[in-house]
């Protein structure tokens, strides 16, 4: 087979081995895309639903969440006012007398027309006002400090919310604040007076609150956690990819075989090339060596020229040949003057029949081959076979390897 053929052949089981993988994969994926298709995007909507609802739900979870948090920051006060509201029945609120205290710091220039108003919870305060605290909610306390001008004044505002800190209850509060009164257009723009307000809130009456009835109660609650936003699900989390997740092992199986039909094929390339180069190179060795032979052919029956073989190698004329090609001369024995003796058993060859029990006939030419040594008594030493002889052996293997008739 030449490697044409054969390449042809991997070629043809090449397409063959494609169209049956396509064709498998064809029809195991066809049914599946359509119906998983529709199962993920299924998934999907349901996945985006749940996505929907836990968003609303999270939506107010943070907004629980937002309203705890501030709880938590006031929480621990309410608490213990509500503790404290329990033991001494406190009611919502409590009468304080109310000082504040307006200091320069520092004036930018921006005049010295200066008026100031406070409130606490819409009370307006002087000095030592008496006004209602709330116990439990923030109070607002406003302040406004004005400095008259000619054409618009110079305002410096600040809302502040607090809670009261029911330990301070028979001690009173002392706090402060920084407001600024600025300028906002003429010469002095952008100047500010700095004043410190101190606003000093005192008990109207004490409140007995011993020791051994005073219970600071314990903050327990712990800070709330924030919830965290749910993901948008995406597409790509459900594409058709999973479809062959269900049949890994099917389709493994069906790898393992496309490999070894694969590698068989291959293999089978493999050899079949091998195999046509190696009758290619015999032919060509065959073709070169029946060339050759012809060339020596004629050279051979040319050297001959006309003469046997027997006549071209100078073999004497006395000597005929055995059907073995051993020359034999006119002598009587079996094979003329070249006969020598064995015996069985013996490892010497004699040329005298009878000599040590040697009586089997042999050719001399052969003895020495046969791994016999002359009789010291009765055999001169063997000489060198002579050279008609062997030239004619020698062409007649010519001959007969040329097909020369001899
Ligand atoms: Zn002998």
């Amino acid at each position: 087979m030449d490697v044409n053929r054969c390449l042809k052949k991997v070629l043809k089981y090449g397409v063959i081995y494609c169209i049956c993988i396509l064709a498998v994969a064809y029809f195991r994926i066809r049914p599946y895309t359509t119906e998983r298709r529709e199962a993920a995007r299924n998934e999907y909507n349901i996945v985006y639903l749940n996505y929907e609802s836990a968003l609303a739900d999270y939506e107010d979870a943070i907004e629980d969440y937002q309203k705890r948090a501030k709880q938590f920051e006031t929480a621990s006060i309410i608490d213990y006012n509500k503790n404290v509201s329990k033991k001494y029945d406190l009611g919502e609120s409590i009468e304080m007398r109310a000082t504040i205290s307006y200091n320069l710091i520092r004036n930018g220039g921006i005049g010295n027309d200066f008026s100031y108003s406070a409130n606490i919870n819409g009370s307006s305060l002087s000095n030592r006002t008496q006004v209602k605290i709330n116990l439990f909610r923030n109070n607002t306390l406003q302040i406004t400090i004005t400095e008259h001008d000619p054409s618009i004044d110079d305002v410096g505002e600040k809302t502040e919310t607090f809670l009261f800190p029911l330990d301070r209850l028979n001690e009173g509060t002392i706090n402060s604040y920084t407001i600024y009164a600025r300028e906002t257009r003429g010469r002095g723009a952008g100047e500010s007076a700095e004043f410190n307000v101190t606003l000093t809130l005192e008990p109207v009456r004490k409140i007995d609150l011993t020791s051994n009835r005073y219970v600071k109660s314990k903050f327990t609650e712990s800070r709330p956690t924030k919830p965290t936003k749910p993901l948008l699900p995406t597409e790509k989390d459900f594409t058709i990819s999973d479809i062959f997740a269900n049949d890994v092992a099917f389709h493994t199986i069906c790898e393992i075989l496309a490999l070894i039909f694969l590698v068989r094929i291959v293999l089978f390339a493999r050899h079949s090339i091998i195999e046509a180069r190696r009758e290619q190179e015999r032919l060509r060795k065959m073709e070169q060596e029946k060339e050759q032979r012809e060339i020596e052919r004629a050279e051979f029956i040319k050297e001959l020229s006309g003469q046997s073989i027997r006549d071209f190698c100078k073999v004497p004329t006395n000597i005929s040949f055995t059907q073995d090609n051993l020359p034999k001369d006119n002598n009587n024995r079996i094979y003329g003057s070249y006969t020598v003796y064995i015996s069985r058993s013996g490892t010497k060859y004699h040329r005298k029949c009878g000599c040590s029990s040697a009586n089997i006939p042999y050719h001399l030419f052969r003895v020495q081959s046969r791994g016999y040594a002359p009789c010291a008594r009765c055999c001169p030493p063997n000489g060198d076979l002579p050279q008609w002889y062997r030239d004619y052996i020698a062409m007649l293997e010519k001959a007969k390897r040329l097909d020369v008739q001899s």
